[in-house]
């Protein structure tokens, strides 16, 4: 069974794929992920870096990506207008708590509280979604047939990843490294936008 979990913080009601923590508190997701400082600013560029490459996979005009850690928000990405299919915008959305998970695992420190925590620190992204996109994406229904399933856009946020981790690798790396990155700064991006 994948039903999703429901939990209940403060006048918040918070809807997970995976088990929140008994001891759950939005305030300790710091704790609940069990990161040091390097390896949280990490899972940052990773989540911004998917975001990004699967925004630049669809030709969605990325203009520039950031993390500041410590600082919130911790990481944003920026990009031009876009006339494309909808689903594209609601995967780009989605790829950014996917990336942060398959790192997570990529490392070896995944956990089902873990877990949890990356997606709730990914939230934002739920409602961002449901914001720029012309049709209803609903974070709580368990259809996978419907495209509008927060649960089957982050599948194909994972397909995607699958295919674009090189490029999420070289771009966190450069996230990591300075913070920011553009089209005309960043190898990864230039050769996926089919630029010298
Ligand atoms: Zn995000």
């Amino acid at each position: 069974m994948n039903g999703w979990h429901r939990v209940q913080i403060d006048n918040e009601t918070i809807w997970t794929i995976h088990r929140p923590p008994a001891d759950v508190q939005l305030g300790r997701l710091h704790e609940h992920l069990a990161l040091d400082d390097d390896q949280h600013r990490d899972l940052d560029a990773y989540h911004e870096a998917a975001h990004a490459m699967v925004a630049v996979d669809a030709g969605i005009p990325v203009h520039t990506v950031e993390i500041r850690p410590g600082q919130h928000p911790s990481g944003w990405m920026t990009y031009g207008s876009w006339t494309g299919p909808w689903v594209d915008l609601a995967t780009m959305c989605a790829a950014g708590e996917q990336g942060a998970l398959r790192w997570l695992r990529e490392i070896g420190r995944y956990t089902e509280t873990g877990g949890w925590a990356a997606e709730v620190a990914a939230y934002s992204d739920r409602a961002a979604a449901e914001a720029m996109c012309s049709e209803p994406v609903s974070v709580i229904t368990d259809d996978p047939t419907t495209r509008h399933d927060w649960r089957h856009l982050g599948a194909l946020a994972q397909q995607r990843l699958a295919v674009l981790w090189p490029a999420v690798h070289d771009l966190a790396a450069t996230l990591i490294a300075h913070g920011t990155a553009g089209p005309d700064d960043l190898p990864a991006l230039r050769h996926h936008q089919g630029l010298p």
